[in-house]
Parts: C-alpha cells; sequence; structure tokens
C-alpha cells in the first residue's frame, strides 16, 4: 500500500487555505486541513473539506466538446477555440460588443480574473462583467 500526503491550496475560493491530501494508491482519498499557521489556522469551510470527492469523478470533463448537429463530440483544444473565436468575433460584429457579457469565478486566481475583465474591456470593448462571489 502506498500511502502520502501533499500539502495544497484549496481551489475552491480566493481565500487560499491550506491544505493536505491524502493519496492512497494513487487515489485522492481525503482532505484535511493543514495545521500550519496560515490563514485557515487549521480548518476548511465544508467545501474545503470535500474539495477531494471530485478529483476522480466520472462526470469530470477531460476534453474540450463541440455541440454538432445537436450533439456534443470531442474536439481537440486547437478546434474549440478556433470555434469559440469565430462566435464571438460572428456576434460582436453583428451586435456590437455590449451583446456580449463575460462571467468571472472565485476559483480564478486574481490574475486569471484580471485578464478576464481586461479581455472584456479591451477586446470586447463592453462594461458587461461580473463575478460569481456577487451572487
Ligand atoms: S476551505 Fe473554504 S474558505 Fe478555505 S479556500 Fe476552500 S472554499 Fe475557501
Amino acid at each position: 500500500m502506498d500511502y502520502k500526503c501533499v500539502k495544497t491550496t484549496c481551489p475552491y475560493c480566493g481565500c487560499g487555505c491550506q491544505m493536505l491530501l491524502e493519496v492512497l494508491d494513487g487515489q485522492v482519498v481525503n482532505t484535511l486541513p493543514s495545521k500550519e499557521p496560515h490563514m485557515n489556522q487549521g480548518k476548511l469551510c465544508i467545501k474545503g473539506h470535500t474539495a477531494h470527492e471530485f478529483v476522480h469523478s466520472k462526470d469530470r470533463l477531460t476534453h474540450p466538446l463541440i455541440r454538432k448537429n445537436g450533439k456534443l463530440e470531442k474536439t481537440t483544444w486547437e478546434d474549440a477555440f478556433n470555434v469559440i473565436s469565430s462566435k464571438f468575433s460572428q456576434i460582436k460584429n453583428q451586435y456590437g460588443g455590449d451583446s456580449i457579457g463575460f462571467f468571472s469565478s472565485a476559483r480564478s486566481t486574481n490574475e486569471e480574473n484580471y485578464l478576464c475583465q481586461k479581455l472584456c474591456r479591451a477586446a470586447f470593448k463592453t462594461n458587461n462583467v461580473d463575478h460569481c462571489a456577487r451572487l
């Protein structure tokens, strides 16, 4: 039996709580709070405590999908980005930048959220940007 404990940062929100993932034979089986004196001081909220549960879920998307003829089909990242880019350009050109809105996530880093609003304002010329923490 191969056991190890891996220290990491909770992925669920921007607080950055430190946690330990228990890994048994290559499978993440449990989450424990880190006792080191970080901001979470040996505690995790319920989301952090259950953070390991999605890691090996069969429902996780592991590759991009494109809807063709009403059905989602597996594709490459390059093709997916090309479709996204061409659809966004088509919508912006036809209806203007304010026809598009961006919704960012507390699970993203501050830097990623900054880039999202920059893309929104600079590339699409709209202020239609918000964040899930305001829901
Ligand atoms: S444990 Fe809770 S409060 Fe801490 S980072 Fe995760 S989701 Fe945020």
